[in-house]
């Protein structure tokens, strides 16, 4: 049964949700009735890679629960210091394919384009925690290399808006862009990455939808969701807007250590977001980056959890459990141990 909204969560305004949300690690613990650890190791890891937090996000969080996955994936700990070998800044060495400020070309036949500098939330795990963004800034004026990098290449049929989150942006601004990217004709399909509709489901307004609705690019949004806990009602019914959008709604996972490495935790996850007409994707093996070692889980004990995974779930609701590579050409299957 399609769960049924009536879309009263949109009203509320997003961005003073994003003006609202927690900085400081000790406000948020304390908010959650938890201890604060030792400061000095939080401020060097806040320092390295600031704390942010919507409070949509936060409230989904277990009270007194030092080990809650949601509260793993965003409070800074004092490990990201220690320095692991092989975890570095730029793990996908992103810096090799960035043709034009803004613009990472990876694969063929489709880009990616980083709209926005920013998140609204900051993922502990994240690869992109080191990126250049202050050298790949792209403001309105910084389009039109871009553009033009597109438009010289007709072998481009998909953008990916990436970031940072594309929909950090006030709907205005990705209509206009939207519109210059419909002027390129090779250009069919418009991709769109994000964690927005998670952390501040708020943020599907019916302007996004209409913008989805309206575009003649055949609109994909990929929601980054890693635990059955991060759907709630709001959550889900934003999910099932940009669906009733036009969009087709994919969903990507990073297995995390301490957040979603059980098999339970990975079926439910799929099984909520088919309930709201999200399609699980991929299942992505943690990226070396710095600070996040400790997420990490070694490859056996991945396939062997995927394989489980693969015996408890219907077959669409498992993910394809992937690695990126640097220099590969796409993102690599791995298989489970049978
Ligand atoms: S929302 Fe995505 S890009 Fe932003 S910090 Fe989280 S994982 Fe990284």
């Amino acid at each position: 049964m399609i769960p049924q909204t009536d879309l009263q969560w949109q009203q509320t305004d997003w961005q003073q949700g994003l003006r609202q949300a927690f900085r400081d690690p000790a406000e948020l613990l304390a908010w959650l009735d938890l201890p604060t650890p030792e400061q000095d190791a939080l401020l060097a890891a806040c320092q390295d890679f600031p704390m942010l937090v919507p409070r949509p996000y936060a409230a989904r969080m277990r009270p007194g629960d030092p080990n809650d996955p949601l509260l793993r994936q965003v409070l800074p700990l004092a490990e990201e210091m220690t320095p692991t070998p092989g975890y570095v800044d730029d793990p996908l060495a992103e810096q090799d394919a960035n043709p034009v400020p803004g613009l990472i070309h990876k694969y063929q036949g489709r880009v990616l384009w980083i709209t926005a500098t920013g998140c609204a939330v900051n993922c502990r795990y994240c690869f992109r925690r080191h990126f250049d963004y202050d050298g790949n800034a792209n403001g309105r004026r910084q389009w039109q290399p871009v553009l033009d990098y597109i438009a010289a290449d007709a072998d481009i049929e998909e953008v990916i808006l990436s970031g940072g989150d594309p929909l950090l942006h006030q709907d205005a601004y990705l209509a206009q862009l939207v519109t210059q990217l419909e002027r390129i004709p090779h250009v069919r399909r418009l991709r769109i990455h994000t964690r927005l509709p998670v952390v501040l489901p708020q943020r599907v307004t019916p302007s996004l939808q209409n913008l989805l609705r309206e575009t003649r690019l055949r609109p994909v949004v990929v929601v980054h969701c890693n635990h059955p806990a991060e759907i709630d009602v709001a959550t889900g019914e934003a999910f099932l807007a940009l669906h009733q959008a036009g969009a087709t709604v994919l969903n990507q996972t990073v297995l995390l250590r301490g957040v979603n490495d059980c098999v339970d935790t990975l079926a439910q996850l799929g099984e909520a977001l088919f309930d709201y007409r999200v399609q699980p994707y991929y299942l992505h093996l943690l990226d070396p980056v710095r600070g996040a070692a400790h997420f990490d889980l070694p490859l056996e004990e991945a396939l062997s959890l995927y394989d489980a995974l693969r015996a408890r779930s219907s077959g669409y609701l498992v993910p394809t459990l992937v690695r990126e590579r640097a220099g590969a050409p796409y993102k690599v299957p791995q298989f489970g141990i049978n």
